[in-house]
């Protein structure tokens, strides 16, 4: 079993009326990448500031590794904690040369080895040529590598970072990312990153803690999450998703499109069906005999995907037909007004007992 370098118990935060967390549990153990996802205002951030010290928790305890460094007794200043602070501003100080500022990373360093430390570590960032370069004169991806160089410069036991790629532009962001991601492996550091994009926390992470509303909802792997998420508000957190109300009726949930098979629920829940729009199938599945007509109401070429509007042939209980939006790689793009056969993949629609998130 690895050593946890991180656990915060039963953490409790408000900001006057506010309650930011709510009972908050989380645990990080050594080498592992753990990702906060949710959306604005759930509380990740400040999960990540109370880890860090630079807020106290009204109530809960902070350890770092077998250390005690927040309780209602006990509480260490951000600078006396073992971390690595990264933020999505990057906080360089525009006064200090590229070198300077990885060195204030190391003030506390008594080594007198901090001049080569912090050129070691801005080698494995790829800086080493920007030395005596100002923050200004550096692009945001070189900006936000110094301020990952500063962080990792004292070699912390964990490494926090804060949305660190929002400032980046798209294609940077996945390259950033990717680097990122291998030197944090390489040095083995216990990372928790705050994110609200369901994609970054996926190719970060070995773990995800989904948060909403100051309070853990689902912890799991990448897959766990996106194959058994326990509610529509985790399901929905990678991406849109098709919603329809169904009854169960022995093993099946009956809505107006089509029955899909459960197990779980006795006859007679009321359920609300969730598909992704990638269980949304142009093209004849194999293995599913779940499928029905629908009206194209509108195809999009996204490049590699396209995006389909699709509106069933049958109706609801109003007498409406059902709008739905399906996925499918961007060589199929039916035309507006054909009548397609929609095959549903049943990995990728939930079941969920109505009015029970
Ligand atoms: P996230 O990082 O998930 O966007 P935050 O932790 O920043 O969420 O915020 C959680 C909640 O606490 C939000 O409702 C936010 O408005 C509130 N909040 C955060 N910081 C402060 C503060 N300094 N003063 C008052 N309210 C705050």
């Amino acid at each position: 079993m690895k050593r946890k370098a991180l656990q915060m118990t039963g953490v409790w935060h408000r900001y006057g009326n506010t309650t930011a967390l709510e009972n908050l549990s989380i645990a990080l153990h050594e080498g592992e990448v753990v990702c906060l996802l949710g959306p604005s205002g759930c509380g990740k951030s400040t999960a990540l500031r109370i880890a860090a010290g630079l807020e106290r928790a009204q109530k809960g305890i902070v350890e770092l590794g077998d250390t005690i460094v927040s309780d209602s007794e006990v509480h260490l200043p951000a600078e006396d904690r073992n971390i690595g602070l990264v933020f999505q501003d990057y906080a360089l100080f525009p006064h200090l040369s590229v070198i300077d500022n990885v060195k204030f990373g190391l003030k506390r360093d008594r080594s007198g080895m901090a001049e080569s430390k912090a050129r070691n570590a801005l080698e494995m960032v790829h800086m080493e040529k920007f030395l005596k370069k100002y923050p200004h004169m550096l692009s945001g991806g070189e900006q936000q590598r110094v301020a990952l160089a500063r962080a990792l410069a004292p070699q912390p036991e964990v490494m926090l970072l804060d949305e660190p790629y929002s400032g980046l532009d798209a294609r940077l962001r996945e390259k950033i990312r990717d680097e990122v991601l291998h030197l944090l492996r390489q040095q083995g550091c216990a990372t928790l990153m705050v994110t609200h994009d369901a994609e970054e926390a996926m190719f970060m992470a070995d773990k995800i803690i989904v948060m909403n509303d100051g309070r853990v909802i689902q912890v799991g792997s990448p897959a766990e999450l996106y194959f058994q998420p326990v509610n529509s508000f985790v399901a929905g957190i990678f991406g849109e998703l098709n919603k329809l109300n169904g009854l169960v009726c022995g093993n099946k949930a009956m809505t107006s499109l089509v029955d899909f098979p459960v197990q779980k629920f006795a006859t007679g829940t009321k359920v609300e069906v969730v598909l992704r729009p990638e269980a949304l199938c142009l093209l004849p599945l194999e293995g599913s005999d779940i499928y029905f007509e629908a009206l194209v109401v509108e195809s999009r070429l996204l490049g590699r995907m396209s995006y389909i509007h699709l509106s069933s042939k049958c109706r609801n209980r109003d007498g409406e037909n059902i709008n739905l939006h399906c996925k499918m790689p961007g060589r199929v793009l039916p035309s507006t007004g054909e009548i397609v056969r929609v095959y549903v993949e049943v990995e990728q629609t939930f079941v969920f007992e109505k009015n029970k998130q």
